[in-house]
């Protein structure tokens, strides 16, 4: 598409959703010069407790690597704390598997982020990008999708005609349903609860992973030696913890994990999220392209979701700013085919690998116990095989841009 032409439209990309993905691919965007427009319905209140948002992210090395091309990692990396090492046993005496950042030549495997800290610093990365404005609070009446451009229409009766409208708006996507586009999806039938929790002694940077037949649960590090949980359990079994008083909880919740971090002396507001997998049939339609929790949802023992959302974010912001290069209609099939081909091996991968992960831990079936200590202690053997994994986890041997050119 020519200069000229792009000056018909009112944005070059209109982004639907201002959460962490969206933010990321508006930044990437306006870093490649494009005029972006991201539409979020409403100012972030995270709920805080303990001094922490309850929602945090543990984000792999490789999206540390992106969100540093993009300029947003230096303004949040005083509040990451880094995950040096990280333990993953079960409820049986023996296996479990330790992986440390030291053996993959790294300083740390990744590093733990409140997700109100992150979508802050790409907020802040956004506003100093001339090319990219955010609209907030602002929603979208209605999309329509010409054969040349997508009209957004927004609530006030503002119209924005762009040659692509990106849906970034998590994964109750409304765009994706006026799209038409339907989604495979699995319940598990579990809650994630997450709370902040202090410890008596210090996490040194350490993170724990337990699968307990319910399913697993996940001790963060945080700043200030505290932790983050993510207590996966069934539907009646997490109503029941969610009701409990605090006191009673931490009780439940010091039994469930032992003692490795000594007494739990306090725990902040809990928050309980239904689990899913789920994978929209099409990421990308003419002019209409899907990317983070919109386009897929994995569930949060991996602690991949906003990871493979960033990744997504780049991927395509690379496509479009290279289509544009070009000459290219990056609003048309040929780029967003390639921005599918570029992110589906990825998607499928950690979706498939999580859903047989969850059913080799949770599974009750007799023998899937040895099995999964025999894999956990091959892979905590095998050097080589154990590294593959590691670099593979943190995304560092996949093709996706570090900063867009
Ligand atoms: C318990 C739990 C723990 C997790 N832990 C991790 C982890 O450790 N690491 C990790 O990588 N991932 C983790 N995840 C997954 C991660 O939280 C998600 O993958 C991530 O939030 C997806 O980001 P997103 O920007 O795609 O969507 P969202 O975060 O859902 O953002 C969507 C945005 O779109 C806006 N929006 C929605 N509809 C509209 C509309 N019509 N108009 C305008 N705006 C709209 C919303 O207000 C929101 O701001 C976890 C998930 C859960 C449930």
């Amino acid at each position: 598409m020519s200069d000229t032409g792009r000056m018909e439209f009112d944005a070059d990309v209109v982004v639907i959703g201002g959460g962490m993905v969206g933010l990321a691919l508006a930044c990437g965007l306006g870093q490649a010069g494009m005029r972006v427009t991201v539409v979020e319905r409403e100012m972030a209140h995270p709920s805080r407790s303990l001094g922490r948002d309850c929602r945090v992210s543990a984000i792999v090395a490789g999206t540390v690597e992106m969100l540093r091309g993009l300029g947003a990692w230096r303004r949040l990396e005083h509040e990451a704390c880094a995950i040096e090492s990280m333990r993953v046993w079960d409820d049986q005496r023996d296996g479990g598997i330790r992986f440390e950042a030291g053996e993959a030549g790294l300083d740390a495997l990744g590093f733990i982020v409140e997700n109100s800290v992150l979508a802050g610093a790409l907020r802040e990365t956004l506003e100093e990008l001339p090319s990219a404005e955010l609209l907030c609070p602002a929603s979208v009446a209605d999309v329509r999708w010409r054969v040349s451009a997508a009209e957004v229409e927004l609530d006030d009766g503002e119209r924005l005609r762009t040659p692509l409208v990106v849906g970034a708006d998590g994964g109750r996507s409304w765009l994706r349903a006026r799209a038409g586009i339907p989604v495979w999806s699995h319940r598990f039938g579990q809650q994630g609860i997450v709370a902040t929790v202090r410890p008596a002694m210090p996490h040194r940077g350490r993170a724990f992973q337990r699968f307990l037949p319910t399913g697993p649960l996940a001790f963060l590090p945080l700043t200030g030696d505290l932790c983050s949980i993510v207590w996966s359990a069934e539907d009646g079994e997490a109503a029941r913890l969610m009701a409990l008083d605090d006191a009673r909880f931490l009780e439940e919740l010091q039994r469930a994990f032992g003692p490795v971090l000594g007494p739990l002396l306090e725990a902040g507001e809990r928050a309980a999220f239904p689990l899913r997998s789920q994978l929209a049939r099409h990421v990308a339609r003419p002019r209409l392209a899907l990317v983070g929790d919109a386009a897929h949802q994995i569930h949060p023992l991996a602690g991949l979701g906003v990871n493979l959302g960033i990744r997504d974010a780049m991927v395509l912001a690379q496509e479009v700013a290279d289509a544009r290069r070009f000459g290219e209609d990056w609003g048309g099939m040929p780029v967003l085919e390639r921005y599918m081909r570029g992110r589906m091996p990825d998607v499928l991968a950690v979706l498939g690998g999580m859903e047989g992960f969850h059913h080799l831990f949770t599974s009750r079936v007799p023998g899937m116990g040895w099995l999964r200590n025999a894999g956990m202690r091959l892979a905590g053997n095998a050097g080589p095989l154990k590294e593959m994994l590691m670099r593979r986890a943190m995304g560092l041997s996949l093709p996706v841009p570090r900063r867009i050119v």
